[in-house]
Protein backbone atom coordinates (compact mmCIF):
# COMPACT_ATOMS: atom_id res chain seq x y z
CA UNK A 1 0.00 0.00 0.00
CA UNK A 2 1.26 3.52 -0.57
CA UNK A 3 1.53 6.02 1.97
CA UNK A 4 1.46 10.25 1.43
CA UNK A 5 4.78 12.14 3.40
CA UNK A 6 4.59 15.13 3.35
CA UNK A 7 7.74 17.66 4.36
CA UNK A 8 7.48 20.86 6.39
CA UNK A 9 10.22 22.26 8.10
CA UNK A 10 11.74 18.56 8.09
CA UNK A 11 13.78 19.17 4.68
CA UNK A 12 16.36 16.03 4.91
CA UNK A 13 16.13 11.99 4.66
CA UNK A 14 18.15 11.16 7.63
CA UNK A 15 16.98 10.94 10.92
CA UNK A 16 13.17 12.04 9.53
CA UNK A 17 10.48 10.64 12.17
CA UNK A 18 7.62 10.35 9.86
CA UNK A 19 9.56 9.77 6.38
CA UNK A 20 11.04 6.70 8.36
CA UNK A 21 7.87 5.78 9.79
CA UNK A 22 6.27 6.19 6.29
CA UNK A 23 8.81 4.01 4.73
CA UNK A 24 8.72 0.87 7.21
CA UNK A 25 5.19 0.82 6.55
CA UNK A 26 4.84 1.14 2.90
CA UNK A 27 5.39 2.75 -0.44
CA UNK A 28 5.83 6.11 -0.27
CA UNK A 29 4.73 9.59 -2.53
CA UNK A 30 6.68 12.62 -0.89
CA UNK A 31 4.57 16.25 -1.16
CA UNK A 32 5.58 19.49 -0.25
CA UNK A 33 3.31 22.46 0.05
CA UNK A 34 4.13 26.16 -0.55
CA UNK A 35 1.64 28.66 1.72
CA UNK A 36 3.37 31.98 0.31
CA UNK A 37 0.60 34.27 1.43
CA UNK A 38 0.37 32.67 4.65
CA UNK A 39 4.28 32.35 5.51
CA UNK A 40 4.10 36.81 4.63
CA UNK A 41 1.41 36.63 7.53
CA UNK A 42 3.79 34.97 9.58
CA UNK A 43 6.93 37.52 8.36
CA UNK A 44 8.49 34.75 7.22
CA UNK A 45 11.73 36.56 5.51
CA UNK A 46 12.14 36.53 1.84
CA UNK A 47 15.60 34.75 3.37
CA UNK A 48 14.00 32.44 4.86
CA UNK A 49 11.61 31.26 2.33
CA UNK A 50 14.30 31.34 -0.08
CA UNK A 51 16.72 29.09 1.70
CA UNK A 52 14.35 26.76 1.86
CA UNK A 53 12.77 26.33 -1.43
CA UNK A 54 16.64 26.47 -2.27
CA UNK A 55 16.80 22.67 -0.28
CA UNK A 56 13.45 21.49 -2.06
CA UNK A 57 15.82 20.87 -5.05
CA UNK A 58 18.23 18.89 -2.75
CA UNK A 59 15.80 17.28 -0.87
CA UNK A 60 14.28 15.70 -4.46
CA UNK A 61 17.49 14.47 -5.55
CA UNK A 62 17.75 12.71 -2.06
CA UNK A 63 14.28 11.16 -2.53
CA UNK A 64 15.38 10.29 -5.99
CA UNK A 65 18.01 7.98 -4.63
CA UNK A 66 14.99 6.54 -2.82
CA UNK A 67 12.87 5.79 -5.65
CA UNK A 68 10.32 8.39 -3.78
CA UNK A 69 8.49 10.81 -6.25
CA UNK A 70 8.05 14.31 -4.72
CA UNK A 71 4.76 16.31 -5.58
CA UNK A 72 4.90 20.17 -5.33
CA UNK A 73 2.11 22.57 -5.27
CA UNK A 74 1.73 26.17 -4.57
CA UNK A 75 -1.71 27.07 -2.41
CA UNK A 76 -1.85 30.01 -0.55
CA UNK A 77 -3.11 29.72 3.13
CA UNK A 78 -2.81 26.50 5.65
CA UNK A 79 -6.46 26.20 5.00
CA UNK A 80 -6.28 24.74 1.96
CA UNK A 81 -4.03 21.58 3.06
CA UNK A 82 -6.70 19.59 4.02
CA UNK A 83 -8.62 19.45 0.76
CA UNK A 84 -5.63 19.30 -1.11
CA UNK A 85 -3.95 16.43 0.78
CA UNK A 86 -7.00 14.35 0.85
CA UNK A 87 -7.72 14.45 -3.12
CA UNK A 88 -4.27 13.97 -3.53
CA UNK A 89 -4.42 10.67 -1.60
CA UNK A 90 -7.04 10.03 -2.84
CA UNK A 91 -6.03 10.31 -6.88
CA UNK A 92 -3.21 8.10 -6.01
CA UNK A 93 -4.81 5.54 -4.11
CA UNK A 94 -3.44 5.96 -0.68
CA UNK A 95 -4.01 4.45 2.51
CA UNK A 96 -3.16 7.55 4.71
CA UNK A 97 -0.58 10.56 5.33
CA UNK A 98 2.42 11.01 7.99
CA UNK A 99 3.84 14.08 8.82
CA UNK A 100 5.94 15.70 11.42
CA UNK A 101 4.33 17.81 13.93
CA UNK A 102 5.02 21.74 14.23
CA UNK A 103 4.22 23.88 16.94
CA UNK A 104 2.75 27.34 15.69
CA UNK A 105 -0.90 27.95 16.79
CA UNK A 106 -1.95 28.45 13.23
CA UNK A 107 0.10 25.07 12.21
CA UNK A 108 -1.05 23.04 14.85
CA UNK A 109 -4.78 24.46 13.61
CA UNK A 110 -3.89 23.18 9.94
CA UNK A 111 -2.96 20.21 11.29
CA UNK A 112 -5.88 19.22 13.43
CA UNK A 113 -7.68 20.04 10.43
CA UNK A 114 -5.95 17.83 8.42
CA UNK A 115 -6.52 14.82 11.28
CA UNK A 116 -10.07 15.52 11.31
CA UNK A 117 -10.45 15.08 7.38
CA UNK A 118 -8.38 11.80 7.09
CA UNK A 119 -10.28 10.60 9.99
CA UNK A 120 -13.45 11.08 8.30
CA UNK A 121 -12.42 9.66 4.71
CA UNK A 122 -11.51 6.90 6.94
CA UNK A 123 -8.04 6.83 5.82
CA UNK A 124 -4.90 6.89 8.52
CA UNK A 125 -3.49 10.02 9.43
CA UNK A 126 0.13 9.78 11.73
CA UNK A 127 2.35 12.55 12.96
CA UNK A 128 5.33 12.58 14.75
CA UNK A 129 7.40 14.57 17.20
CA UNK A 130 10.59 15.15 15.25
CA UNK A 131 11.49 18.95 15.70
CA UNK A 132 12.46 18.09 19.23
CA UNK A 133 13.82 15.75 22.02
CA UNK A 134 10.31 15.56 23.81
CA UNK A 135 6.80 16.18 23.31
CA UNK A 136 5.22 18.89 24.24
CA UNK A 137 3.10 18.61 27.37
CA UNK A 138 5.07 15.56 28.28
CA UNK A 139 7.57 17.70 30.44
CA UNK A 140 5.20 18.96 33.29
CA UNK A 141 5.87 20.14 37.26
CA UNK A 142 4.24 17.74 39.76
CA UNK A 143 0.74 19.79 39.49
CA UNK A 144 0.66 19.23 35.96
CA UNK A 145 1.44 21.98 34.67
CA UNK A 146 3.85 23.33 32.02
CA UNK A 147 7.52 24.72 33.46
CA UNK A 148 7.91 28.42 32.90
CA UNK A 149 11.23 28.77 34.20
CA UNK A 150 14.16 27.25 32.41
CA UNK A 151 16.45 25.69 35.13
CA UNK A 152 13.48 23.85 36.37
CA UNK A 153 12.22 22.23 33.04
CA UNK A 154 15.84 21.59 31.98
CA UNK A 155 16.21 19.35 35.26
CA UNK A 156 13.18 17.49 34.40
CA UNK A 157 13.92 16.97 30.86
CA UNK A 158 17.63 16.07 31.69
CA UNK A 159 15.90 13.15 34.25
CA UNK A 160 14.24 12.26 30.85
CA UNK A 161 16.77 12.02 28.81
CA UNK A 162 19.02 9.76 31.34
CA UNK A 163 16.01 6.99 30.28
CA UNK A 164 15.01 7.98 27.14
CA UNK A 165 18.27 8.47 24.90
CA UNK A 166 16.43 7.88 21.48
CA UNK A 167 19.55 7.86 18.65
CA UNK A 168 19.49 9.41 15.62
CA UNK A 169 17.37 7.26 12.68
CA UNK A 170 19.21 6.48 9.25
CA UNK A 171 18.02 7.16 6.27
CA UNK A 172 14.95 4.62 4.96
CA UNK A 173 16.14 2.08 2.40
CA UNK A 174 15.28 2.47 -1.43
CA UNK A 175 11.81 1.50 -2.20
CA UNK A 176 10.24 0.02 -5.38
CA UNK A 177 10.07 2.59 -8.24
CA UNK A 178 6.39 3.48 -8.44
CA UNK A 179 6.84 4.84 -11.82
CA UNK A 180 4.45 7.75 -11.61
CA UNK A 181 4.37 11.39 -12.46
CA UNK A 182 3.58 13.97 -10.37
CA UNK A 183 2.99 17.95 -10.33
CA UNK A 184 5.23 19.73 -9.86
CA UNK A 185 4.90 23.39 -9.44
CA UNK A 186 7.66 25.76 -9.47
CA UNK A 187 9.19 27.36 -6.54
CA UNK A 188 9.79 30.73 -7.44
CA UNK A 189 8.13 33.52 -4.92
CA UNK A 190 7.95 36.61 -5.74
CA UNK A 191 8.57 37.88 -2.30
CA UNK A 192 11.91 35.98 -2.43
CA UNK A 193 13.76 38.26 -4.55
CA UNK A 194 13.60 40.68 -1.72
CA UNK A 195 16.43 37.93 -0.30
CA UNK A 196 19.96 38.71 0.16
CA UNK A 197 21.68 38.74 -2.99
CA UNK A 198 24.45 36.66 -1.54
CA UNK A 199 22.45 34.62 0.58
CA UNK A 200 24.09 30.91 -0.56
CA UNK A 201 27.21 32.08 0.07
CA UNK A 202 26.53 32.97 4.01
CA UNK A 203 24.24 29.96 4.35
CA UNK A 204 24.96 27.22 1.32
CA UNK A 205 22.08 24.84 1.25
CA UNK A 206 22.16 20.83 1.93
CA UNK A 207 21.60 18.30 4.43
CA UNK A 208 25.56 17.45 4.01
CA UNK A 209 26.41 20.55 4.57
CA UNK A 210 24.43 20.65 7.34
CA UNK A 211 26.24 17.61 8.70
CA UNK A 212 29.75 19.30 7.72
CA UNK A 213 28.97 22.20 9.92
CA UNK A 214 28.15 20.80 12.66
CA UNK A 215 30.95 18.01 12.66
CA UNK A 216 33.42 21.06 12.30
CA UNK A 217 31.72 22.91 15.39
CA UNK A 218 32.18 19.57 17.57
CA UNK A 219 35.33 18.96 16.46
CA UNK A 220 37.37 22.47 16.39
CA UNK A 221 35.29 24.72 18.55
CA UNK A 222 32.52 23.35 21.06
CA UNK A 223 35.14 22.51 23.74
CA UNK A 224 35.94 26.50 23.79
CA UNK A 225 32.14 27.34 23.13
CA UNK A 226 31.46 28.66 26.92
CA UNK A 227 34.38 31.17 26.32
CA UNK A 228 34.16 32.41 23.35
CA UNK A 229 30.11 32.50 22.28
CA UNK A 230 29.58 36.13 23.88
CA UNK A 231 32.28 37.06 21.02
CA UNK A 232 30.23 38.52 17.53
CA UNK A 233 33.87 39.04 16.17
CA UNK A 234 34.85 35.19 16.27
CA UNK A 235 32.52 32.93 14.51
CA UNK A 236 33.08 30.69 17.91
CA UNK A 237 29.26 29.40 17.81
CA UNK A 238 27.90 26.98 15.27
CA UNK A 239 26.03 28.61 13.00
CA UNK A 240 22.93 25.94 12.78
CA UNK A 241 20.21 27.97 13.55
CA UNK A 242 19.06 28.47 9.98
CA UNK A 243 19.50 24.39 8.96
CA UNK A 244 17.53 23.60 12.16
CA UNK A 245 14.59 25.70 11.08
CA UNK A 246 14.21 24.47 7.98
CA UNK A 247 15.31 20.93 9.60
CA UNK A 248 17.82 20.35 7.52
CA UNK A 249 19.61 18.75 10.34
CA UNK A 250 17.83 17.12 13.19
CA UNK A 251 18.21 17.61 17.07
CA UNK A 252 18.53 14.16 18.00
CA UNK A 253 21.99 14.51 15.61
CA UNK A 254 23.32 17.85 17.57
CA UNK A 255 22.99 16.24 20.76
CA UNK A 256 24.48 13.19 19.82
CA UNK A 257 27.31 15.01 18.01
CA UNK A 258 27.94 16.65 21.38
CA UNK A 259 26.79 13.88 23.50
CA UNK A 260 29.58 11.73 21.72
CA UNK A 261 32.45 13.67 22.20
CA UNK A 262 31.47 14.57 25.72
CA UNK A 263 31.73 10.65 26.55
CA UNK A 264 27.93 10.46 26.57
CA UNK A 265 27.32 12.95 29.03
CA UNK A 266 24.85 16.01 28.64
CA UNK A 267 24.76 17.44 31.79
CA UNK A 268 28.45 17.44 33.03
CA UNK A 269 31.73 16.71 31.37
CA UNK A 270 33.46 19.23 29.15
CA UNK A 271 31.79 22.79 30.47
CA UNK A 272 31.96 24.01 25.76
CA UNK A 273 29.43 21.08 25.22
CA UNK A 274 27.42 21.26 28.13
CA UNK A 275 26.72 24.43 27.64
CA UNK A 276 26.18 24.09 24.34
CA UNK A 277 23.58 21.34 24.83
CA UNK A 278 21.92 24.44 27.36
CA UNK A 279 21.53 25.94 24.05
CA UNK A 280 20.06 22.96 22.30
CA UNK A 281 17.89 22.86 25.12
CA UNK A 282 16.55 26.34 25.24
CA UNK A 283 14.88 26.22 22.03
CA UNK A 284 13.57 23.38 23.18
CA UNK A 285 11.94 25.26 26.14
CA UNK A 286 10.49 27.67 24.12
CA UNK A 287 8.62 25.29 22.15
CA UNK A 288 6.78 23.37 25.06
CA UNK A 289 6.23 27.13 25.94
CA UNK A 290 4.23 28.05 22.79
CA UNK A 291 2.18 24.85 23.27
CA UNK A 292 1.11 25.29 26.83
CA UNK A 293 0.68 29.05 26.56
CA UNK A 294 -0.67 29.59 23.08
CA UNK A 295 -1.10 33.50 23.67
CA UNK A 296 2.30 34.25 23.04
CA UNK A 297 1.47 32.81 19.96
CA UNK A 298 -1.07 35.41 19.33
CA UNK A 299 1.28 38.98 19.69
CA UNK A 300 0.14 38.42 23.74
CA UNK A 301 2.98 39.08 26.75
CA UNK A 302 3.64 35.97 28.29
CA UNK A 303 2.90 37.99 31.92
CA UNK A 304 -0.61 39.47 31.32
CA UNK A 305 0.41 42.60 33.70
CA UNK A 306 2.79 43.75 31.27
CA UNK A 307 0.41 44.55 29.10
CA UNK A 308 -0.12 47.71 30.64
CA UNK A 309 3.52 49.21 29.93
CA UNK A 310 3.18 52.61 27.81
CA UNK A 311 5.52 50.95 24.88
CA UNK A 312 5.93 53.75 22.33
CA UNK A 313 5.70 52.93 18.26
CA UNK A 314 7.76 56.25 17.83
CA UNK A 315 8.55 56.01 13.79
CA UNK A 316 12.15 57.44 13.52
CA UNK A 317 13.37 55.98 16.69
CA UNK A 318 12.49 52.51 14.63
CA UNK A 319 13.65 53.38 11.77
CA UNK A 320 16.97 54.29 12.98
CA UNK A 321 16.95 51.24 15.02
CA UNK A 322 16.31 49.20 11.68
CA UNK A 323 18.84 50.72 9.66
CA UNK A 324 21.63 50.71 12.48
CA UNK A 325 21.92 54.39 12.53
CA UNK A 326 20.74 54.89 16.35
CA UNK A 327 24.68 56.15 17.18
CA UNK A 328 25.60 52.89 19.30
CA UNK A 329 28.27 51.27 17.34
CA UNK A 330 27.47 47.80 18.56
CA UNK A 331 23.66 48.00 18.18
CA UNK A 332 24.37 49.64 14.61
CA UNK A 333 26.81 46.70 13.75
CA UNK A 334 24.57 44.36 15.04
CA UNK A 335 21.21 45.59 12.85
CA UNK A 336 23.59 45.92 9.51
CA UNK A 337 24.54 42.60 10.16
CA UNK A 338 20.90 40.95 10.30
CA UNK A 339 20.08 43.18 7.46
CA UNK A 340 23.32 42.05 5.17
CA UNK A 341 23.82 38.44 6.14
CA UNK A 342 19.74 37.23 7.59
CA UNK A 343 22.04 36.60 10.53
CA UNK A 344 22.73 37.66 13.97
CA UNK A 345 25.26 36.74 16.68
CA UNK A 346 23.16 35.83 20.06
CA UNK A 347 25.17 38.24 22.38
CA UNK A 348 23.80 40.76 19.84
CA UNK A 349 20.55 40.21 19.64
CA UNK A 350 20.20 40.61 22.91
CA UNK A 351 21.66 44.02 23.01
CA UNK A 352 19.15 45.15 19.92
CA UNK A 353 16.53 43.87 21.52
CA UNK A 354 17.23 45.34 24.87
CA UNK A 355 18.15 48.43 23.78
CA UNK A 356 14.83 48.13 21.40
CA UNK A 357 12.46 48.03 24.18
CA UNK A 358 14.64 49.79 27.37
CA UNK A 359 16.37 52.11 25.57
CA UNK A 360 13.95 53.26 23.25
CA UNK A 361 10.95 51.90 24.99
CA UNK A 362 9.38 50.66 21.55
CA UNK A 363 7.13 47.83 21.32
CA UNK A 364 8.91 44.50 21.70
CA UNK A 365 6.88 43.30 19.04
CA UNK A 366 8.03 45.60 16.39
CA UNK A 367 11.71 44.68 16.98
CA UNK A 368 10.11 40.60 16.74
CA UNK A 369 8.37 41.71 13.56
CA UNK A 370 11.43 43.02 12.05
CA UNK A 371 13.58 40.15 12.78
CA UNK A 372 10.84 37.34 11.59
CA UNK A 373 11.19 39.41 8.59
CA UNK A 374 14.90 39.40 7.60
CA UNK A 375 16.09 36.38 9.83
CA UNK A 376 17.22 33.09 7.94
CA UNK A 377 16.39 31.18 10.96
CA UNK A 378 13.69 33.19 11.94
CA UNK A 379 11.14 30.73 14.39
CA UNK A 380 8.12 31.98 16.09
CA UNK A 381 9.17 30.07 19.43
CA UNK A 382 12.82 31.42 20.05
CA UNK A 383 11.99 34.73 18.47
CA UNK A 384 9.65 35.64 20.61
CA UNK A 385 11.01 33.99 22.94
CA UNK A 386 14.30 35.93 22.79
CA UNK A 387 12.14 39.39 22.63
CA UNK A 388 9.70 38.53 25.37
CA UNK A 389 12.94 37.79 27.29
CA UNK A 390 14.35 41.22 26.36
CA UNK A 391 11.22 43.06 27.39
CA UNK A 392 10.85 41.50 30.55
CA UNK A 393 7.12 40.35 29.09
CA UNK A 394 8.15 36.75 29.33
CA UNK A 395 8.80 33.16 30.92
CA UNK A 396 11.82 33.45 32.81
CA UNK A 397 12.57 36.86 31.52
CA UNK A 398 15.67 39.58 32.50
CA UNK A 399 14.33 40.95 35.45
CA UNK A 400 12.74 44.56 34.53
CA UNK A 401 15.60 46.47 36.65
CA UNK A 402 18.53 44.52 35.24
CA UNK A 403 18.98 46.56 32.22
CA UNK A 404 21.95 46.06 29.66
CA UNK A 405 24.27 49.34 29.08
CA UNK A 406 24.99 49.21 25.07
CA UNK A 407 28.54 51.18 25.87
CA UNK A 408 29.24 48.48 28.53
CA UNK A 409 28.20 45.47 26.52
CA UNK A 410 30.39 47.00 23.65
CA UNK A 411 33.50 47.19 25.54
CA UNK A 412 33.51 43.48 27.02
CA UNK A 413 32.28 41.82 24.13
CA UNK A 414 33.56 43.71 21.10
CA UNK A 415 36.78 44.99 23.01
CA UNK A 416 38.42 46.08 20.06
CA UNK A 417 35.87 46.94 18.01
CA UNK A 418 36.45 44.40 15.41
CA UNK A 419 33.06 43.25 15.08
CA UNK A 420 31.79 46.93 14.59
CA UNK A 421 34.23 47.95 12.02
CA UNK A 422 33.29 44.99 9.58
CA UNK A 423 29.52 46.53 9.73
CA UNK A 424 30.07 50.06 9.98
CA UNK A 425 32.61 51.11 7.49
CA UNK A 426 32.45 55.03 8.26
CA UNK A 427 33.77 54.03 12.27
CA UNK A 428 37.08 52.07 10.17
CA UNK A 429 38.82 55.10 11.22
CA UNK A 430 38.31 55.16 14.87
CA UNK A 431 41.32 54.00 17.03
CA UNK A 432 39.84 51.13 19.43
CA UNK A 433 39.46 53.41 22.57
CA UNK A 434 36.91 55.53 21.36
CA UNK A 435 35.00 52.75 19.17
CA UNK A 436 32.35 52.17 21.39
CA UNK A 437 31.57 55.49 21.96
CA UNK A 438 33.09 57.52 18.71
CA UNK A 439 31.38 60.82 18.58
CA UNK A 440 33.76 62.99 20.31
CA UNK A 441 36.69 61.65 18.42
CA UNK A 442 34.80 62.51 14.94
CA UNK A 443 33.83 65.50 16.70
CA UNK A 444 37.72 66.93 16.83
CA UNK A 445 38.40 65.24 13.35
CA UNK A 446 35.82 67.02 11.68
CA UNK A 447 34.22 63.46 10.82
CA UNK A 448 30.63 63.72 13.03
CA UNK A 449 28.74 64.12 9.28
CA UNK A 450 29.63 60.38 8.32
CA UNK A 451 27.90 59.08 11.72
CA UNK A 452 24.94 59.89 13.79
CA UNK A 453 24.82 61.29 17.26
CA UNK A 454 23.24 58.86 20.10
CA UNK A 455 19.43 58.66 19.58
CA UNK A 456 18.86 58.53 23.26
CA UNK A 457 20.19 59.09 26.42
CA UNK A 458 21.08 55.81 28.08
CA UNK A 459 20.54 56.65 31.99
CA UNK A 460 17.69 59.18 31.23
CA UNK A 461 15.93 56.22 29.00
CA UNK A 462 16.89 54.13 31.96
CA UNK A 463 15.17 55.62 34.80
CA UNK A 464 12.12 56.04 32.56
CA UNK A 465 11.60 52.35 31.50
CA UNK A 466 12.10 51.47 35.17
CA UNK A 467 9.39 53.75 36.67
CA UNK A 468 7.04 52.58 34.01
CA UNK A 469 7.68 48.61 35.32
CA UNK A 470 7.95 50.08 38.81
CA UNK A 471 4.21 51.70 38.80
CA UNK A 472 2.98 48.19 37.39
CA UNK A 473 4.00 46.63 40.59
CA UNK A 474 2.39 49.16 42.56
CA UNK A 475 -0.71 48.49 39.90
CA UNK A 476 -0.65 45.03 40.62
P1 LIG B 1 24.55 28.15 18.86
O1 LIG B 1 25.06 29.03 19.94
O2 LIG B 1 25.52 27.29 18.17
O3 LIG B 1 23.39 27.26 19.51
C1 LIG B 1 22.96 26.02 18.91
C2 LIG B 1 21.48 26.03 18.63
O4 LIG B 1 20.74 26.15 19.83
C3 LIG B 1 21.01 27.19 17.77
O5 LIG B 1 21.23 26.94 16.41
C4 LIG B 1 19.54 27.27 18.14
O6 LIG B 1 18.79 26.31 17.45
C5 LIG B 1 19.56 26.90 19.62
N1 LIG B 1 19.60 28.09 20.46
C6 LIG B 1 20.70 28.75 20.89
N2 LIG B 1 20.36 29.78 21.69
C7 LIG B 1 19.01 29.77 21.76
C8 LIG B 1 18.05 30.58 22.45
N3 LIG B 1 18.42 31.59 23.23
N4 LIG B 1 16.75 30.30 22.28
C9 LIG B 1 16.35 29.26 21.52
N5 LIG B 1 17.21 28.46 20.86
C10 LIG B 1 18.52 28.71 20.98
N6 LIG B 1 16.98 31.51 17.40
C11 LIG B 1 16.42 30.97 16.31
O7 LIG B 1 16.73 29.84 15.95
N7 LIG B 1 15.46 31.66 15.61
C12 LIG B 1 15.07 32.92 15.96
O8 LIG B 1 14.20 33.50 15.30
C13 LIG B 1 15.68 33.53 17.10
N8 LIG B 1 15.36 34.79 17.47
C14 LIG B 1 15.96 35.33 18.59
C15 LIG B 1 15.59 36.64 18.98
C16 LIG B 1 16.16 37.22 20.11
C17 LIG B 1 15.75 38.60 20.54
C18 LIG B 1 17.12 36.49 20.86
C19 LIG B 1 17.76 37.10 22.07
C20 LIG B 1 17.49 35.21 20.47
C21 LIG B 1 16.92 34.62 19.34
N9 LIG B 1 17.28 33.31 18.91
C22 LIG B 1 16.67 32.76 17.81
C23 LIG B 1 18.20 32.48 19.70
C24 LIG B 1 19.68 32.57 19.31
O9 LIG B 1 20.08 33.90 19.19
C25 LIG B 1 20.00 31.84 18.01
O10 LIG B 1 19.46 30.53 18.03
C26 LIG B 1 21.51 31.71 17.81
O11 LIG B 1 22.11 32.98 17.75
C27 LIG B 1 21.79 30.95 16.54
O12 LIG B 1 23.16 30.86 16.30
P2 LIG B 1 23.92 29.48 16.35
O13 LIG B 1 23.23 28.50 15.50
O14 LIG B 1 25.35 29.77 16.06
O15 LIG B 1 23.74 29.09 17.87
Amino acid sequence: STYLMWFRSDLRVSDNTALYEACSTGQIIAVYLLFPEQWQQHDDSPNKVKFQLAQISNLQQALNKLNIPLLIKKLNHFNEAADFLISTAKQYQCRGLFFNEEYGVNEINRDRQVHQSFHQAQLTCQSFTDQLLFTPGTIKNQSGNFYKVFSQFKRKLYEKLAGINRLPLPTPVKQKSLNIKLVQDNLDIDFCNKAITKLFDHWPIGEATAQQRLQQFINHKVVDYQENRDFPAQPATSQLSPYLTAGMISIRQCLHAARSANQGEFASGNPGITCWINELIWREFYKHILVGFPQVSKHQPFLAETQLIPWSHDSDLLKAWQQGKTGFPIVDAAMRQLVATGWMHNRLRMIVAMFLTKDLMLDWRLGEKFFMQHLIDGDLAANNGGWQWSASTGTDAAPYFRIFNPTSQSKRFDPQGQFIKAFVPELQPIPAKYIHQPQAYLQQNQLHQTYPEPIVDHSLAREQVLTAFKQLKEVK
